[in-house]
C-alpha cells in the first residue's frame, strides 16, 4: 500500500488526471483503511507546496454557474492555465444526483486537456463534504492546476465552507426587478469579492446594469474589510453565454490578488483559514467520539441520574467527559 500511494503521489505531482481523480476517490471514501492511505498521500504531496488561485462560485440554480465555469474556463486554458473545477453540494444525495453529474454540463471545458471536472460526490453530511473538498483543493494545487474553481448552489452553510477554502469568492446573480436585493442574505453579500449579475446580454441587459447598480450601491454600504483596496468588493455584469465581461472580470480578480499579495492579506487569509479548519476538525472529532454507541448508551445513563437529581448537569457532564474514551 505504501509504495501504491508514492505512485499515486508522484502521479498527482506529475500533474496525471487520472492519478489525480483516484486520489480524490480516496479522500471521499468513508472506510478507515482508505482515510490513513489518503492522509498519507496528502503529506506525500504536501512538500510541493503548489498554490491555485481559489475561487468560490456561489449562485442558486439556473443562474448560469455552468454556462459561466464552462466560458471562464475555456478562456483561462486559452491564456494557458489549467483549471479544476470542483463542487460543494450538500444536498446532492435530496436532488438525486449532483450538480455537476449531468453530462451535458461544461461539455466544451470536460474535452479539454487543461481541465479537470470533478462532480460533488453523493454524500451529504457538510462536515464530510468540506474535508473531502478541501482535500480535493489541495491535490488539485499538488497537480500543478492554476485555478481552482469551487462551485456551490449555495443551500444552508455551504458557502461558509467555500468561503473559507477560496482567496476570492464570486457571487453570481441574475438580473431582477426592484425589490430583489432582500433575497441576498446580508451574510452572503458580505463573504463576496465580486458580484457578478450575469445574462447581461438581449432583453436582460438593461435589467441586468440596473440591478448590478444596486448591488454596487448595497456593497459600499457594507463595513470596510481590511483585506480589500478601493473599490472592492466590486459588482460588474457579464453574459456568460456571449463572453461578455470576462475578461475584466478577470482583470478585476487579477488586481485584487495582487493588492492583497502586496499587503500580506493572501496569506493572512490562508493561515486564517488553516486555523479555522483545525478548530473544525477537532469539534467534529469530538462529535464523532460523541456519537460512537457506547458514548451515546453511557450519556443515557448519567442523563438519567441528572434526571433523577442525583447529580447536577454540571458535575455530570464533566464526570462524563472525564470518562469519555479517545
Ligand atoms: P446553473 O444552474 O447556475 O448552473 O445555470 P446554467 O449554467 O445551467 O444556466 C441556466 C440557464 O441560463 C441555461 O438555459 C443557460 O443557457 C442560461 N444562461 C446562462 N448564462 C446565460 C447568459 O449569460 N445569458 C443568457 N441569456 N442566458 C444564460
Amino acid at each position: 500500500m505504501a509504495e501504491d500511494i508514492a505512485t499515486l503521489g508522484d502521479g498527482i505531482l506529475n500533474g496525471e488526471r487520472r492519478a489525480l481523480a483516484r486520489a480524490i476517490t480516496l479522500v471521499e471514501s468513508g472506510r478507515s483503511d482508505h482515510r490513513a492511505a489518503a492522509e498519507k498521500l496528502l503529506q506525500h504531496v504536501q512538500p510541493a507546496k503548489r498554490q491555485a488561485l481559489r475561487i468560490g462560485l456561489s449562485g442558486t440554480p439556473g443562474v448560469g454557474k455552468s454556462t459561466f465555469i464552462e466560458t471562464f474556463g475555456m478562456m483561462l486554458i486559452a491564456k494557458g492555465l489549467r483549471v479544476a473545477v470542483l463542487a460543494v453540494d450538500p444536498s446532492s444525495t435530496r436532488s438525486g444526483g449532483s450538480i455537476l453529474g449531468d453530462k451535458t454540463r461544461m461539455e466544451r471545458l470536460s474535452r479539454e486537456r487543461a481541465a479537470f471536472i470533478r462532480p460533488s460526490p453523493s454524500q451529504n453530511h457538510l462536515g464530510g463534504v468540506a474535508r473531502r473538498t478541501r482535500e480535493a483543493v489541495s491535490l488539485c494545487e499538488a497537480a500543478g492546476f492554476d485555478v481552482v474553481l469551487i462551485e456551490t448552489v449555495g443551500v444552508g452553510q455551504s458557502e461558509t465552507v467555500v468561503s473559507e477554502l477560496c482567496d476570492l469568492f464570486l457571487l453570481l446573480l441574475a438580473p431582477a426587478g426592484g425589490d430583489e436585493l432582500q433575497g441576498v442574505k446580508r451574510g452572503i453579500m458580505e463573504m463576496a469579492d465580486m458580484i457578478l449579475v450575469n445574462k447581461a446580454d438581449g432583453d436582460l441587459k438593461s435589467a441586468a446594469t440596473r440591478t448590478c447598480a444596486d448591488y454596487a450601491g448595497a456593497l459600499r454600504l457594507l463595513r470596510k474589510r481590511p483585506q480589500d483596496p478601493e473599490g472592492y468588493p466590486c459588482a460588474r455584469t457579464v453574459s456568460a453565454l456571449e463572453c461578455e465581461g470576462l475578461q475584466a472580470a478577470w482583470e478585476d480578480m487579477q488586481q485584487l490578488i495582487s493588492w492583497r499579495k502586496d499587503n500580506g492579506h493572501w496569506d493572512e487569509r490562508r493561515a486564517r483559514q488553516a486555523a479555522y479548519w483545525f478548530d473544525q476538525e477537532v469539534r467534529n472529532a469530538l462529535l464523532a467520539r460523541l456519537a460512537a454507541p457506547q458514548a451515546r448508551a453511557r450519556m443515557a445513563q448519567i442523563a438519567e441520574t441528572v434526571a433523577q437529581g442525583q447529580s447536577s448537569p454540571t458535575a455530570a457532564a464533566r464526570a462524563f467527559l472525564a470518562e469519555l474514551p479517545g
